[in-house]
């Protein structure tokens, strides 16, 4: 990759205001994988100008007609799946497993908004009064602005924006600064399929070009996936604008609970995904082991073993779990919560943070390379390592005496709500977890990890309020009217109220 590559505004690529351009960075050697324009709020208000006059044509379209530019990237994100793969691989360091899941994850997302294009829209409703026809109308809002992190560098981006194209809104999308290759290529694709010039754009960046499309009194609609210290932001400043609207997903502190009941198989698999596949970088992975007293030591042997050993390597290899953390910032912020969690007083019991040299894949010296990070502490005790997100292989042990009730307590003790998992043999322990866990996403016997598109996907408390995925996101990106038609010569009210005009004279 010679050239720098640009930001795709009214269906053209074009340098923007911008003088600056980043480089995208391999995680796993250090090498640059290209370079790209800088976006600038001036970019913004381009993208945004554009986004908004496309809109009322746009909108005038059928859903059918709209989807079909979505079946060509669809068949695009298929027929490409495993060169695509490798690029996520390449470019945010997850194994090539994981790269290709997420190009796939993408394919379902962009057929799930493209078919729903041929399902019923709205709802008929009943009225009291006969004569009275009344439905629930869906209307789009506008100017989407979808902003996405790195972590599901091609997934979530089509999560944000297949539905709300679908609904016949508008997009500016602002993609994650260390995934840019990737972003060109879903940019590419929407070209490809011939999306009228104007309906989506994209302009390359960092934080400051997200911020000004929030700060956009254009854009009534913005998705958000990424931290919760940024989603919350983002939430604050549009939830104080009237008639904007934000939908988050932000991160958690998830855990996985294991019974005195658990199958300890499917304890030990499921603790191992959970805390350790996309080396514990995604939003669902879980950092917490709730352990019942009666198996913590089974448990504990087990999960160690294991964590000793998992394969820490090179993302492009099959026979890697774990690749590299994404950025050097990051290995930095990993390695601060672990010398933490030591100041801490937790006990440790595998700390493969920095790793030998023998273990770190020749040619890949400069990669953010980083083993799991296993400790035991007090359920109790209030510590910042077992209540703050680290967003890496950091796993604690808690160990707890006593029912269900006391495991969900302390799976609940945490401001964050996203997901989490029990494993248990009992049916009435599993229900209780269902009914009690306070998390957006819930898995038993599973590992707390792999959502799939056509599943609710978002969390309660801290972890946001839930809308991003297929369905939901239809209630981010439209707005519903209830609308009634009377068919009489007749005006009745309901509720028996009067009709009558009542005069003096
Ligand atoms: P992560 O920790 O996963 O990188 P971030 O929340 O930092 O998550 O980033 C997610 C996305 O939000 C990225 O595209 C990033 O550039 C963008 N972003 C960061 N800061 C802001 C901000 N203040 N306003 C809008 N978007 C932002």
């Amino acid at each position: 990759m010679a050239q720098t590559y640009q930001h795709y505004i009214d269906g053209e690529w074009v340098t923007g205001h911008g003088t600056e351009t980043f480089e995208s960075e391999n995680p796993a050697t250090g090498e640059s994988l290209g370079e790209f324009q800088q976006g600038t709020p001036a970019d913004v208000n381009d993208a945004v100008g554009v986004a908004d006059e496309a809109y009322e044509e746009w909108r005038k379209r059928s859903r059918i007609d709209r989807a079909e530019y979505l079946w060509d990237v669809y068949h695009e994100l298929r027929d490409r799946t495993e060169e695509l793969g490798e690029i996520v691989t390449k470019e945010c360091g997850k194994e090539i497993s994981e790269g290709r899941a997420d190009v796939v994850e993408a394919a379902h997302m962009v057929e799930w908004a493209a078919g729903d294009a041929r399902h019923p829209s709205g709802e008929t409703v009943p009225s009291e009064i006969a004569a009275k026809d009344a439905y629930m109308r869906r209307k789009p809002r506008g100017v989407t602005g979808c902003i996405t992190p790195w972590n599901f560098p091609i997934a979530i981006p089509y999560w944000h924006m297949a539905v709300a194209l679908v609904e016949g809104n508008t997009v500016v999308w602002k993609p994650a600064e260390q995934t840019p290759w990737c972003a060109q290529i879903v940019a590419e694709m929407f070209d490809d399929a011939g999306v009228p010039p104007g309906v989506f754009n994209m302009v390359q960046g960092f934080g400051d070009t997200g911020a000004a499309i929030v700060d956009d009194d254009r854009v009534p609609t913005v998705l958000f996936t990424g931290s919760a210290e940024v989603g919350h932001r983002i939430a604050d400043a549009v939830g104080a604008e009237s008639g904007k609207r934000a939908a988050c997903e932000m991160g958690g502190k998830n855990a996985v609970v294991i019974t005195e009941e658990a199958d300890l198989d499917i304890a030990v698999h499921s603790a191992v995904m959970s805390s350790f596949k996309t080396t514990g970088q995604r939003c669902v992975s879980s950092e917490r082991l709730i352990v019942h007293t009666d198996v913590y030591d089974e448990f504990k042997e087990r999960f160690v073993d294991a964590a000793s050993k998992v394969a820490v390597g090179d993302p492009l290899q099959e026979d890697t779990f774990m690749g590299p953390l994404i950025e050097a910032e990051h290995k930095a912020k990993v390695t601060e919560y672990r010398d933490l969690a030591r100041e801490e007083g937790v006990d440790v019991l595998v700390d493969r943070t920095e790793l030998d040299a023998d273990e770190i894949p020749d040619g890949h010296e400069d990669g953010h390379w980083v083993g799991p990070f296993v400790y035991e502490a007090d359920p109790d005790a209030d510590l910042r390592c077992t209540q703050e997100e680290v967003f890496g292989p950091h796993v604690a042990l808690l160990e707890y005496d006593g029912d269900i009730e006391r495991a969900v307590e302390i799976q609940n003790d945490t401001d964050y709500g996203l997901a989490g998992a029990i494993v248990s043999e009992d049916y009435r322990q599993i229900n209780y977890y269902r009914d009690h866990a306070e998390l957006g996403l819930a898995y038993g016997n599973l590992p707390c990890i792999g959502a799939e598109v056509q599943l609710p996907f978002g969390g309660v408390k801290k972890s946001g309020n839930g809308y991003p995925s297929a369905r939901e996101i239809i209630e981010a990106v439209t707005d519903r009217t209830a609308w009634t038609l009377n068919n009489s010569k007749e005006i009745q009210m309901a509720q028996g109220l009067s009709a009558d005009i009542i005069t003096d004279g």
